[in-house]
């Protein structure tokens, strides 16, 4: 079965971008898609690095990073495309590459040149360096997402200031490439202000005595990406490493929290994209009652839905992109509202896909049982469901009552 949608189509799109989402297309298809199954069975943590390593020959480690200093220098738009094109083969190789550049937004955010030239450049060399973003704890998970929930963040990561550096202590859990990830940004409190009040970004090499990798996390979904905890015990992070400024984590949060969102959508359309062309595959092959089911009207409309519901959350999440590739700041309600509706569009295709393929789905070994298990992992991150709406009805009401 072909696939529904070729990114590199998109009529914004530059030569090279096009060039680029290509052999994206063709790697997911050919190198990521086979393995996807292996790599959801493989054991807690193990990372697939060849396929990352291929991955790391097309650029997908430095995607965002300028074309000046190495990069690709991709628009947010094509980093979007990549994302969904890796995520309808397999959403956590997505992921694995995703959390590296999450590491590097807020240091491409912050436009500080010795901080891109110390901490981007690692990714361009031969050999594929991973990085994450870490900014969830045990006890603080979406008072990290919603500023206004910022006061009531409890027993936050601290940052102490000695001399001219800082000593960070506390510990990240539910990191995206934790185990596996040579730097971090991480989020964290300077001490002597209230819950996240005093949060800070802070760029730290994570191979350092004052670092533990903690629990590897055993996930449900996105076993692809391992993710895990990371301690921080008198952590020693230079003061130069501050992304931005001291106490201006919160406005770092929120500009990346707007961009991740929309590729967060990338990522879910992905998903139900590829539900969509399991249940189609199966519903021209399979024949009940003398026809083949996508005949009846009942399976036609499932599909249909199916169908409608991948091409709205790419019409929102495109829409997003674009204006945020147009538009500083960053806007907050189009990527909000493009992440609220691929989250469902992607948990709502995997549970009519397992519907429509029936007890085939239900089989270990099927693949269907790791698309319905990935397809909640988005709806958690970067803004869940509750958050979003939030965020929505903010903007709607400072838009005056309707945008
Ligand atoms: C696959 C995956 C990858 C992740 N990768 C990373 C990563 O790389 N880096 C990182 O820092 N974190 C990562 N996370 C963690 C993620 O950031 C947190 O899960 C998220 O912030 C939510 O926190 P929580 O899960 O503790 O839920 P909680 O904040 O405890 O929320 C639990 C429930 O309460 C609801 N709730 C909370 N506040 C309100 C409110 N005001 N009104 C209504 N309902 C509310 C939430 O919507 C949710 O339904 C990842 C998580 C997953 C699942």
């Amino acid at each position: 079965m072909t696939t529904t949608f070729t990114p590199s189509d998109h009529p914004l799109l530059n030569d090279d971008e096009a060039k680029t989402l290509r052999a994206v297309t063709e790697f997911a298809r050919d190198d990521v898609a086979p393995g996807a199954a292996a790599r959801d069975a493989a054991a807690t943590g193990e990372l697939d690095w060849d396929t990352v390593r291929r991955g790391h020959s097309l650029g997908l480690l430095r995607m965002a990073v300028p074309a000046e200093i190495g990069g690709l220098g991709l628009s947010n738009l094509a980093v979007a495309l990549v994302l969904e094109e890796l995520a309808a083969a397999d959403p956590g190789m997505a992921l694995v590459f995703g959390a590296a550049g999450l590491f590097q937004t807020p240091i491409l955010i912050s436009g500080d040149p010795r901080l891109q030239a110390t901490y981007l450049s690692p990714f361009l060399g031969d050999e594929p360096v991973l990085a994450c973003n870490a900014v969830a704890e045990q006890d603080n998970g979406t008072d990290l997402v919603l500023p206004q929930q910022a006061p009531y963040a409890r027993d936050m990561t601290s940052a102490r200031l000695d001399g001219d550096r800082y000593l960070l202590n506390g510990k990240k859990r539910y990191i995206t490439n934790a185990p596996v990830a040579t730097y971090a940004t991480v989020l964290a409190n300077i001490e002597g202000h209230a819950g996240s009040t005093g949060l800070t970004c802070f760029v730290t090499e994570l191979n350092q005595d004052g670092v533990t990798r903690g629990e590897t996390h055993d996930k449900v979904g996105y076993r692809t990406a391992p993710a895990g905890e990371l301690i921080f015990q008198d952590a020693i992070v230079p003061a130069e490493n501050v992304v931005g400024d001291p106490l201006g984590g919160w406005d770092l949060n929120v500009a990346q929290g707007n961009l991740c969102r929309v590729t967060c959508a990338a990522v879910s359309t992905g998903i139900a994209r590829h539900a969509l062309e399991r249940a189609l595959t199966w519903a021209t092959e399979r024949v009940q009652g003398g026809r083949r089911l996508v005949e009846y009207q009942m399976s036609a409309r499932k599909l249909a839905d199916m169908s409608a519901r991948v091409a709205s959350a790419r019409a929102l999440y495109l829409d997003a992109v674009i204006k945020a590739d147009n538009v500083l700041p960053t806007p907050a309600y189009e990527p909000a509202v493009a992440k609220l509706v691929a989250d469902r569009a992607a948990i709502d295709n995997a549970d009519a896909a397992m519907s429509l393929i029936g007890a085939q789905a239900f089989q270990r070994g099927d693949g269907m049982d790791r698309v319905l298990r990935d397809a909640y992992g988005p709806r958690i991150y970067e803004g869940s469901p509750e958050a979003l709406a939030l965020v929505i009805t903010d903007e709607l009401i400072a838009a005056g009552g309707s945008r």
